[in-house]
């Protein structure tokens, strides 16, 4: 057992606050920030991280769920080696055999995929999606789910926190953060998940001016939605001529191979991937419909006019455009192919399944005999912890929970051995066995014990 926070990480504490004179609050993204100060890791090893005061956690966080093969995994290794030692160089700044490749994976495995552009992150991902839609409906509105999701930018960074509205003054609908104009609430549509009849109206009254319906089929990557409601969606969206794109970058290849529409059988317009996509490794994707996607084609529709031949009209339409230096990477495709091809060999999710059930079974237990009201909320290999009774459906059940409580147990468990982001869900890889998760649950219980005695 463990001493505490403070006294266990002195090095990070050091390490924290000189990165803080040259890096804003000293992290290079805002969620990995946490109270006191967020841990400094120095390196990886199967499930395993160790942190520069030489202590070892069973990491739960595994890069926001990026790292499915746990750290360092050698089909991924040996793919990345090999594909360096062939190509010579990192990159080409061509066209590659691999980005065929993983497209026509990708088109194999995804029943709403056809084609598929590359991009370097999440984020770029949805951003394509939602400018594909723009350009294919012609409209101008954006519908997205309350506490959804997709990426840091401008568009998208509306009621993903819904309470920071309240806590903001005066009470504004961008306060998600500071310094976007009052212009993207405005065109921003948010609806309530998991709740049909509300969404059905919302977008009815707005039936001409949504270009796209944006959701996580499972919100956070943990709240499963009623399989009926995403039906429901579909067809709603159809109906009204909306494009339906799944940001999938969370549940992709997590879920299952085809994600949640896989899972759901719901088939969206467009889709957006990630996390583990890449293998660990900055990527991302968006696939769809090939007369949707066909609108970023430059094919036949250069500036310049080589024939005297009238043009047909698609000809003269202007691309939409998407560019990227790094898109389509060949390592990082590589690490891609070799994590699903991981993945492919038999059992994978089963066992990933299995894992996360064993885990979740055994803290609900443990919390149960200290007395703390809690339940694991998730899918397959994600879940959240909520200390709450009654159904988690929406943001705001999680909202409601007991978060004071959650946020000083994480730090408990964190002290003990489990990294997780405070207040953020656990994940789970193909190295978490039964052996590392009854460890886990051993640490647990010591964090634990640890909140209810003081
Ligand atoms: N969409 C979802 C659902 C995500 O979970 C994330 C990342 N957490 C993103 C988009 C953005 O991806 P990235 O961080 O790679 O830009």
């Amino acid at each position: 057992t463990r001493a505490s926070f403070l006294h266990d990480t002195t090095r990070s504490a050091q390490i924290y606050k000189e990165a803080a004179r040259w890096i804003p609050g000293g992290v290079t993204a805002n969620i990995k920030y946490f109270e006191p100060y967020p841990i400094v890791m120095e390196s990886a090893k199967g499930p395993y991280l160790h942190d520069v005061d030489g202590n070892q956690y069973v990491d739960y966080n595994l890069c926001y769920g990026a790292l499915i093969l746990g750290h360092g995994h050698p089909a991924l290794s040996s793919a990345l080696q090999q594909q360096l030692s062939q190509i010579g160089t990192a990159i080409f700044g061509t066209p590659h055999k691999l980005e065929t490749e993983m497209a026509r994976k990708l088109a194999d495995l995804y029943p709403s995929i056809e084609q598929v552009r590359f991009t370097n992150s999440g984020l770029e991902a949805t951003l394509l999606a939602i400018r594909l839609a723009t350009a294919w409906t012609g409209r101008t509105k954006l519908a997205k789910f309350e506490g959804h999701y997709h990426g840091s930018y401008d568009q998208v960074l509306i009621s993903v926190n819904p309470h920071r509205r309240d806590l903001a003054h005066p009470p504004s609908p961008t306060a998600d953060s500071n310094g976007l104009p009052d212009y993207y609430a405005e065109n921003t549509v948010v609806l309530p998940f998991n709740d049909l009849d509300q969404t059905a109206d919302i977008l009815k009254k707005h039936r001409h001016e949504i270009a796209a319906v944006i959701m996580e089929p499972i919100q956070g990557g943990f709240i499963p939605p009623d399989p009926a409601f995403l039906r429901g969606l579909r067809e709603l969206t159809r109906e009204y001529g909306m494009v339906l794109i799944f940001d999938e970058v969370k549940t992709g290849f997590r879920i299952g191979l085809s994600g949640a529409q896989g899972r759901y059988e719901v088939i969206p317009d467009l889709t957006a991937l990630g996390k583990v996509l890449g293998g660990g490794f900055p990527v991302g994707a968006v696939g769809g419909k090939k007369e949707i996607m066909e609108l970023c084609s430059p094919a036949g529709r250069t500036d310049i006019l080589t024939t005297d031949s009238q043009p047909a009209a698609h000809e003269h339409t202007t691309p939409l455009f998407h560019s990227g230096t790094y898109n389509g990477h060949p390592l990082i495709l590589a690490a891609g192919l070799a994590t699903i091809e991981t993945l492919q060999t038999g059992g994978a999710y089963q066992q990933l399944e299995e894992s996360a059930m064993k885990l979740r079974t055994g803290i609900e237990q443990l919390l149960n005999v200290h007395g703390i009201v809690s339940q694991t909320v998730g899918v397959g290999s994600i879940f959240n912890l909520v200390l709450k009774e009654g159904s988690v459906r929406q943001i705001q059940d999680v909202l409601e929970s007991d978060l004071s409580l959650r946020k000083k147990l994480d730090m408990h468990i964190v002290s003990h051995g489990i990294f997780i982001k405070p207040l953020n869900r656990f994940s789970i890889s193909l190295v978490h066995t039964s052996k590392v998760i009854d460890e886990t649950l051993e640490r647990f219980e010591h964090g634990v014990k640890r909140l209810v005695r003081k």
